[in-house]
């Protein structure tokens, strides 16, 4: 009995969905399996509802990979403009917002139903609540499911990754990699809230709720964005961002008056007004709670700016542009926009997303170890792979 499948894609999320219209678009007759009831959950919960679905500027630069040009094909031949002309064919309509990012003007849910309306013409059949099991063959494989065996010459793996596990995240093209000898880059949460102990977490607790612009840094990386403070140490656009490169037991830099001279306003106020203490000088920069709280940390709290040494505010300075602070850890997948690491690039064609030991299976969108920035990178991924091996299968 021959089947009535040329490809089957695991995963009805950013990436599956994309692939599974492109290829049936081709005539490819395709079947999505997803163990969840409903497609897309994620894309719905995206950029608090309203998906940030891509970026105006992307490039290799904003994502993070062991093989940083791994990306690169895939962006050029299906990026930003390219989705940008799906959306308007849709009447989608949109908003850009700071840094290039767009977002839907309605609801993220415009993006499933465009990705759903895509697949619909193409005739790809979307098969929900499917508990995928053994994955055995190699071309023609075999998928078997709660709702049935699925044979076909092409599996296109695009379950995702591990963040968001109470909405379906799962593990499992990473293990299925591995049982078709392809490594993973290990996983870890990325785009994730960092966590504190000790002072510098009674510090954060006594001013959960401030947010202030700052620069973080870690190594060579540093972005300029919100910094917020939380009963669990520090979130914000920022410190996500900074948390993708964050490596465990180091620390990162925390400027809270990027491109200000800290050290010489101080300076410069204790000649024109000696007699106002200390937070009442930091007071002008930032707002009142948080500059009690770094004046105190500096051992100057109520004392007159006329009356510390230059010693002592060159350290308040330096707590000042560049605070280093040792995360404890992060919030990890419950809360991570991505899932770090992945089906390792070495084992992929960049030009197919096929495996190159197993050119009948191809592995898309964030299961592969490409991570974005925050910003709408992530989708961008997701298209430009789902695309790819669109064309490909
Ligand atoms: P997913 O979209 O996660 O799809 C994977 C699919 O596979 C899911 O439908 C899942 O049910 C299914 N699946 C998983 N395991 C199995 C299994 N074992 N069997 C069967 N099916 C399975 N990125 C942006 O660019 N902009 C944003 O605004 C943005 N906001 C985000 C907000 C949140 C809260 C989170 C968690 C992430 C956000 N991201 C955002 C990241 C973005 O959502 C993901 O990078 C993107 O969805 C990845 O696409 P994907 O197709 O690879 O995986």
């Amino acid at each position: 009995l021959s089947s009535p499948f040329d490809v089957i894609v695991i995963g009805a999320g950013a990436a599956g969905l994309m692939c599974a219209a492109i290829a049936s678009a081709r005539g490819r007759r395709v079947v999505v399996l997803d163990h969840n009831d409903q497609p897309g959950r994620k894309i719905l919960v995206s950029g608090g509802g309203k998906c940030n679905f891509t970026n105006r500027a992307v490039t290799p630069a904003q994502y993070l990979s062991a093989n940083p040009h791994y990306a690169t094909s895939a962006l050029k031949r299906y990026g930003p403009a390219d989705f940008l002309d799906l959306i308007k064919r849709h009447r989608i309509a949109f908003h850009e917002r700071e840094h290039g990012q767009l977002f839907c003007d309605n609801s993220a849910g415009d993006i499933v139903a465009m990705l759903l309306s895509e697949c619909g013409a193409g005739g790809a059949e979307i098969v929900l609540e499917a508990k995928v099991g053994a994955v055995t063959g190699d071309g023609p494989f075999r998928v078997a499911t709660s709702r049935g065996t699925y044979e076909a010459a092409a599996l296109v793996v695009a379950t995702g990754g591990l963040s968001l596990p109470k909405i379906g995240a799962s593990g499992f093209a990473h293990a299925l990699a591995g049982r078709y000898g392809l490594s993973v880059v290990a996983p870890r949460p990325g785009l994730v809230p960092l966590t504190f102990t000790g002072a510098d977490l009674a510090l954060m607790r006594d001013l959960a709720g401030i947010a202030v612009p700052a620069e973080i840094r870690f190594g060579k990386a540093r972005f300029r964005e919100a910094l917020l403070f939380t009963h669990r140490g520090l979130s914000g656009p920022a410190v996500l961002q900074i948390s993708s490169y964050w490596l465990t037991g180091q620390s990162i830099m925390v400027d809270l008056l990027p491109g200000q001279d800290a050290a010489a306003r101080l300076l410069e106020r204790k000649g024109q007004r000696p007699n106002a203490q200390v937070e009442t000088i930091v007071g002008e920069l930032l707002p009142a709670r948080l500059a009690r709280a770094l004046a105190e940390r500096a051992g100057l709290l109520g004392r007159p700016i006329g009356q510390s040494t230059n010693a002592a505010l060159a350290g308040l300075a330096r707590l000042l542009s560049e605070w280093p602070l040792v995360p404890a850890g992060s919030e990890g997948y419950r809360t991570a926009e991505v899932t770090l690491g992945g089906v390792d690039t070495a084992h992929l064609s960049s030009k197919t997303m096929a495996a190159k030991s197993h050119p009948g299976l191809s592995f898309v969108g964030e299961a592969v170890d490409v991570a974005g920035w925050l910003g709408g990178y992530n989708f961008q991924w997701a298209w430009s792979s789902g695309w790819v091996a669109g064309m490909s299968v």
